[in-house]
């Protein structure tokens, strides 16, 4: 292969710029290091390029999706369930979607935003229940660093003292809007926990940034700078410390390492060119997402590392997880014919219902929490799922109009995101025979949820079928059978994977040490989703931002002390 060589050498190379390769590159530019970012997209800054008030009518596509965008026109997120010339592929009989970003700061331009920490449980479930396995770290180790990340980010909800739920330094929460007082009271008619919601959207102004005016579109991006997304909240500050060397275009191929073991640098591909090129560094941060960066490392093979890096155990690919998902929703005829409000708000669920039951006396061993939709957001292509859905409703001209201003909102639904435990079956291995347009071999998926997460997947439908019952509404479809897998997401859908390089204290069982370093090689490190040994009943976003912190703060620790 010919390889451009760099003259430079930085300290650090962070492959990748989302939440963790932005949270890396902030951290370790503020502690004095040169660091080099590659990045496989193009920039994409929210406060420049976001379509935030951009009318839908405005657009000939009223905002219908596209190839690259595929959660609609407008949505900030480039990427996809397929991206050209990237394949990846699935053994026989798997069922695996792998959604990817390509842009600076990947899947934070879109990402709901539900921001919620790991609890103590969720470190050491094997200890409570003896299923899967028990992180090397604890809350309390982890605690620290979600404190850091509240501050800086921003991040609104409520103090409610629920033990595996813990509290942040928390902004206002926004007051519930209508439909979700409706949710709320069913709730608790039913014993369901229901409180604020927990979103990185900043409700006052903090550290020079604006807060949210409640226009709702939190999914283009937000062009005052009042939710998360990586670039703007953390790379634009790390490139003003001047330390920071941004190459984007940059496809990540393989972490080169020398004689000794110890990587090198990274080599990628300039995709304007198609050429290969290579940065060097004394610290290598694999920040890709969890699926991309076993990648990585897999191609990552020398004499010295034949299967690829820290991967001398074979477990570079494996207890690999995603959140499981299942949704209900229904018509609610309270909502008919409302009377004109303004429902503004942030761009995401006022309320949610965190974990309220105990799983010892119930059939499945892991929890879910309950995120909540519904109400009268700018309508856009293809609203409301089709008129006909509602009763007597359809037809032409000023029928048609009047029923859509009738129902318009009387739609409430439930998505329910649980954990899955980790099993033999899921995991990721290189494809022996199909290869990237840059001839990189591509990843190929196996998957098979277990009997938990079905069993977990039938009370999510129970519970949500129940909440709409309750609110005096009809559910839209009926309950899913077992051999229907209770209509349980397919694997990757719910877009959380994580797993891959886990850490752990048995370097024949782990990638990773509890610093999140290589056991093979001391100055690689991963700080995306890639070192989760476990998944929890919450989203993973604020779990992998105070993780790459805490990650960052260690590489610091070890540069001063001269051990990288
Ligand atoms: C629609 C949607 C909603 C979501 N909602 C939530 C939510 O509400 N709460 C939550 O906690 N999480 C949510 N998530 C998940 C969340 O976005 C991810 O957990 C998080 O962004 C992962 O961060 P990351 O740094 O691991 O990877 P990413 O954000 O995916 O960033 C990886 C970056 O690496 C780059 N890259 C990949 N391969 C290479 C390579 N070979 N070389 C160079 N660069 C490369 C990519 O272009 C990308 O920019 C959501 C995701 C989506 C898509
Ligand atoms: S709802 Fe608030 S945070 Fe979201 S895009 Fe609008 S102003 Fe920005």
């Amino acid at each position: 292969m010919q390889v451009q060589p760099r003259t430079t050498t930085y300290d650090v190379c962070i492959v990748g710029s989302g939440a963790g390769g932005g949270m890396a590159a902030y951290v370790l530019t503020r502690a004095g290091a040169n660091v080099v970012m590659l990045e496989a997209g193009p920039e994409w800054w929210a406060t420049k390029d976001s379509a935030m008030l951009m009318p839908t009518a405005q657009s000939p596509r009223r905002g219908r999706a596209t190839r690259t965008r595929p959660f609609g026109e407008f949505d900030a997120c480039d990427g996809g369930w397929q991206i050209d010339g990237e394949p990846y592929t699935r053994a026989p009989g798997t069922t695996f979607d792998w959604w990817r970003a390509r842009m600076l700061g990947g899947r934070t331009n879109h990402w709901g935003r539900i921001s919620l920490r790991f609890g103590p449980d969720d470190f050491k479930g094997k200890s409570r229940d003896g299923l899967g396995d028990d992180w090397p770290i604890s809350y309390e180790d982890v605690a620290p660093y979600y404190d850091r990340v509240d501050e800086l980010v921003g991040v609104f909800g409520s103090r409610e003292g629920l033990r595996n739920h813990p509290d942040g330094n928390f902004l206002p929460p926004p007051k519930p809007r209508c439909y979700e007082m409706l949710v709320k009271k069913a709730s608790d008619k039913l014993g369901v926990t229901c409180i604020p919601s927990r979103l990185s959207i900043i409700t006052k102004s903090i550290n020079g940034r604006q807060a949210c005016h409640y226009c709702g579109q939190c999914n283009r991006g937000c062009r005052t700078n009042s939710n998360f997304s990586s670039p703007e909240v953390l790379i634009r500050p790390a490139m003003k410390t001047g330390k920071l060397r941004l190459l984007t275009g940059a496809m990540a191929r393989e972490v080169t390492v020398g004689d000794d073991g110890l990587a090198t640098g990274v080599s990628y591909i300039d995709k304007a060119t198609g050429e290969d090129r290579h940065v060097r560094a004394r610290v290598v941060v694999l920040a890709a997402s969890a699926g991309e960066s076993a990648r990585i490392l897999l191609n990552s093979k020398s004499s010295r590392f034949p299967q690829g890096l820290a991967n001398s155990g074979g477990v570079v690919g494996k207890y690999m997880t995603d959140t499981t998902g299942a949704d209900v929703s229904g018509f609610i005829p309270a909502l008919v014919d409302h009377v004109p409000h303004n429902e503004d708000g942030v761009g995401g669920m006022h309320v949610y219902m965190p974990w309220w039951l105990d799983n010892k006396k119930l059939g499945f061993p892991r929890g879910y929490h309950i995120e909540v939709w519904g109400g009268l957001g700018q309508p856009s292509y293809g609203f409301g799922g089709g008129i006909t859905r509602y009763p007597g409703a359809g037809g032409y001209g000023k029928k048609l109009k009047a029923d859509y201003r009738k129902y318009y909102g009387a739609t409430i639904g439930f998505s329910g995101r649980g954990e899955q435990i980790p099993n033999d079956d899921c995991y990721a291995e290189l494809d022996p025979t199909v290869v990237d347009q840059w001839g990189i071999p591509v990843l190929r998926f196996h998957w098979k949820w277990s009997e938990h997460e079905y069993n977990q997947a039938k009370h999510m439908q129970e519970t949500f079928r129940a909440l709409i019952a309750e609110m005096g509404g009809t559910v839209f479809s009926p309950m899913p059978t077992r051999e229907q897998g209770y209509g349980i997401a397919a694997g990757g859908r719910i877009i959380h994977e994580l797993g891959c390089v886990i850490m752990g204290d048995d370097p024949t069982r782990s990638a990773l040490n509890r610093n999140c370093q290589a056991h093979d090689c001391k100055n690689l490190f991963v700080a995306d989703g890639g070192p989760f040994v476990s998944q929890a009943d919450k989203n993973p976003t604020w779990t992998i931002l105070a993780l790459a912190w805490r990650t960052s703060d260690y590489i610091t620790e070890q540069r001063k002390a001269g051990a990288l």
